[in-house]
């Protein structure tokens, strides 16, 4: 029996009922991960998580703590106390953070186990998986490695879809996990802004950033939010907002309004994707949902990404200007701060860091403040002001998550397309207004996983977890993974 492959309720259960130990899980999780070939890791962890599996393996596995024993995989940009934390970018080569991330705290505390820091894009910028200080992160499904997993949280999909750990933590600051989650077969979410705390992890762009995760069913999304959520004193960004028990959502989905996109609908032209996406949203009205179009100016849907792009490198550009090769990574030699900055960012950054920092600092300087940086800002606010007016009227808004299956290696899209600007890119409106949003599995095509996107109103994620129920019982994917999902009917 592979434990592994199944969902964290289900480990549990094989350990409480003793058919499986922890050390058996985190060897068989650490010999998974030394045998994967699509560079999904920075570093695996062997000794000190086999010491902590052998700990736990002496004290009764606790009813009420899912976590125990289970082992799971973190994107490296969220710092790991001794342990090393290079974000996948040159620059922090050799750093070793003095403290854990909250996150990581908690689940620590939870005694789940950490076996391992998954690759990522370069500081979590970029959505390919390609762009890591490793080179490229492969997606599982194809063991011919011709086709992207897609990122920026590329190592901790492919730890998940192929079966290592049953979760992973990743973030998601324009869709880093939503995206992946459908080249990957997984349910990927991220909570509304504020709701976890963000202390440890690596700034990318923080009035974007989300802590986000991988599961591979919705009960465990909604069990590890209980675990995760919630006011951290060390992030004053953290919200105070009341905290539910995630794992008692409604079962039921009668009277529920799903708003889809027109416009975005509209601008995927993949038949097999589209009859797919047409089929779910029929067999929700069969369970008493109600679906209705609603249309979005196609100017707005548009300037989403430029937005994005704006305020995402401006901040990026400032929130790691502490990475000046003194303070942490490796020395790069120099006679002054001014030289000692110039090596080391020079060396330790790729082009495409260089590239954001450079568009971002554009966006900063003063004769270009207000038409960039302001521009889109105030381009933000109408975009945000006009979802909240749809989530308004509505439970949810529903979409597919991306216009494909996971994109072949080296193949350009049309990046004025609708199909781009608009399909590819818009899962970015619920970080400028920081609603929470899950992506699922609903179906393959040749082989390749694809999925939908559920998000709804600021804070109620429990809401949330009632749509993704109902589509993954219309699906009956719960637990996808690499090693299983042939003998899954689609239905
Ligand atoms: N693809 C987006 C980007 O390139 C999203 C990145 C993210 O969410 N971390 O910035």
């Amino acid at each position: 029996m592979n434990y592994l492959d199944l969902t964290i309720k289900e480990i549990h259960n094989a350990l409480l009922e003793k058919k499986v130990t922890v050390t058996e899980l985190t060897k068989e999780a650490i010999k998974r991960a030394k045998e994967n070939c699509d560079n999904a890791f920075e570093l695996i962890l062997e000794d000190e998580p086999l010491k902590k599996a052998e700990e736990l393996d002496k004290l009764p596995v606790p009813v009420d703590n899912l976590l125990f024993g289970i082992p799971f995989v973190s994107k490296d940009n969220f710092s790991t106390k001794d342990i090393e934390t290079t974000g996948s970018s040159n620059i922090l080569n050799g750093y070793i953070p003095l403290f854990n991330a909250t996150v990581i705290e908690k689940l620590e505390n939870a005694n789940a186990i950490l076996i391992g820091k998954a690759t990522l894009d370069e500081l979590a910028m970029g959505g390919t998986g390609t762009s890591g200080h490793k080179g490229t992160t492969y997606n599982p499904y194809d063991k011919t490695h011709s086709h992207l997993i897609g990122g920026s949280s590329c190592g901790s999909a492919v730890s998940v879809a192929s079966g290592i750990v049953p979760f992973s933590l990743g973030s998601d600051t324009g869709d880093s996990v939503r995206k992946p989650a459908n080249n990957a077969g997984l349910v990927g979410f991220k909570p509304t802004w504020g709701r976890i705390s963000r202390f440890g992890l690596f700034p990318f762009a923080p009035s974007l950033d989300h802590v986000a995760y991988f599961t591979r069913d919705v009960f465990d999304s909604a069990y590890l939010l209980n675990i995760l959520a919630g006011h951290d004193d060390k992030d004053s960004t953290s919200s105070l907002e009341k905290i539910d028990d995630y794992t008692t959502y409604s079962k039921d989905i009668k009277g529920k309004r799903f708003a889809v996109i027109k416009e975005i609908e509209d601008s995927i032209t993949d038949e097999v994707l589209n009859k797919r996406f047409k089929f779910i949203l029929k067999e929700l009205e069969n369970k008493g949902a109600i679906i209705e179009r609603v249309s979005i100016d196609k100017r707005l849907l548009e300037s989403i990404y430029p937005s994005y792009f704006v305020i995402s490198c401006a901040e990026a550009t400032s929130n790691n200007a502490n990475l000046d090769g003194i303070k942490f990574g490796p020395y790069y030699g120099g006679k002054t701060y001014q030289e000692v900055m110039f090596n080391a960012r020079t060396n330790g950054f790729s082009n495409l860091i260089k590239r954001r920092f450079v568009i971002g600092s554009y966006a900063l300087m003063r004769e270009n403040q207000h038409d960039l940086f302001l521009r889109a800002q105030k381009a933000r606010r109408i975009i945000t002001n006009k979802f909240n007016e749809v989530l308004n009227k509505y439970d949810y808004i529903i979409n597919l998550a991306s216009p494909s299956v996971a994109p072949e290696i080296g193949k350009a899209s049309d990046k004025l397309s609708n199909e781009y600007l608009i399909a590819d890119n818009y899962l970015a409106f619920a970080n400028f207004g920081g609603q929470p949003s899950i992506t699922l599995p609903i179906g393959f095509k040749d082989d390749l996983p694809f999925g939908v996107n559920v998000t709804s109103k600021i804070f109620t994620e429990l809401n949330l977890f009632t749509a993704a129920n109902a589509i993954e019982e219309i699906t009956g994917f719960s637990n996808l993974s690499v090693n299983n999902y042939k003998n899954k009917e689609e239905k």
